[in-house]
């Protein structure tokens, strides 16, 4: 029996099922404190996943928190850290954890996830097989997340993740595992919303010579002239073209 509905603060959508009007958003999860952006040094970061959802965050309003899991793989993989300084110099909170390395007490170290999620309502996203599940069980014990093993031919992680969840913490809070990244477009997305997105852009937008300015190669470009004046990392303008391109379909 529903007794009562909140407002909605945020709600995160996706376009629904296999409709051609795009427009038409089903809603996943409301009220979110916290996106949990997983990533890990295998499989290895996609090059936009991490900015197309850092937008999303930005957009709806809901603090993000980028969790780099598999540390223990990080001496092996030390592009990992390289790539993602980028986004540590951009202030984004940031922490990094491990299912598989132990504490003197044989207990993973993840205290600070842990402490993260209290008495929030956060939704878990990112890649197939950086760890989403193995976090989940930990976190909460109970949960039945399945742990898909990393097919080591393709290094893609096997879905294991069908539908969205909603796992009560014993901490405090609520934990929603969210359906695969692909149903998570950016479809939503205006141009302009999309470079809002982008923090760093924040004190160059309007500053641009031309007002219907779209950041390429058009003269007078703030944007650009940041880039070259190392103001803003080359990477992440190069992302943002490769979202602008991607726009209104998968990311
Ligand atoms: P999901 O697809 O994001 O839910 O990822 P899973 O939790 O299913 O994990 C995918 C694979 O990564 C499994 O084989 C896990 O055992 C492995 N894995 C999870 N966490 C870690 C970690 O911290 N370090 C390492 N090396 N492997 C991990
Ligand atoms: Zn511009």
């Amino acid at each position: 029996i529903v007794v009562a509905a909140l407002d909605r603060k945020s709600v995160l959508a996706r376009p629904s099922g296999h409709s051609i009007h795009q427009s038409i958003m089903k809603p996943i999860a409301a009220n979110i404190d916290l996106l949990v952006i997983v990533v890990a040094p295998k499989p290895e970061l996609s090059a936009t996943t991490l900015d197309a959802y850092l937008v999303i965050a930005q957009q709806l309003g809901i603090t993000p928190l980028i969790v780099v899991n598999k540390s223990d793989l990080l001496a092996d993989h030390p592009e990992t850290l390289e790539r993602l300084s980028i986004y540590k110099a951009l202030s984004y909170d940031w922490i990094e954890t491990s299912t598989l390395k132990r504490d003197k007490h044989d207990r993973p170290i993840l205290d600070k996830f842990t402490e993260y999620l209290r008495n929030k309502t956060s939704v878990l996203v990112g890649q197939s097989g950086v760890g989403k599940s193995s976090l989940i069980r930990y976190v909460n014990p109970q949960a039945q997340a399945r742990v898909g093993d990393l097919c080591e031919i393709t290094n893609l992680g096997k879905h294991t993740t069908t539908g969205s969840r909603l796992y009560h913490l014993p901490t405090g809070g609520d934990l929603i595992d969210s359906p695969g990244i692909r149903r998570f477009g950016l479809w939503h997305l205006s141009e302009k919303n999309l470079a809002e997105g982008f923090i760093e852009f924040a004190p160059y937008l309007g500053h641009c010579q031309f007002r219907n300015c779209c950041h390429q190669n058009e003269v007078g470009c703030a944007i650009i002239q940041a880039r070259d004046q190392g103001l803003i990392h080359p990477l992440r303008v190069q992302n943002f073209h490769e979202l602008l391109n991607k726009h209104g379909s998968d990311i």
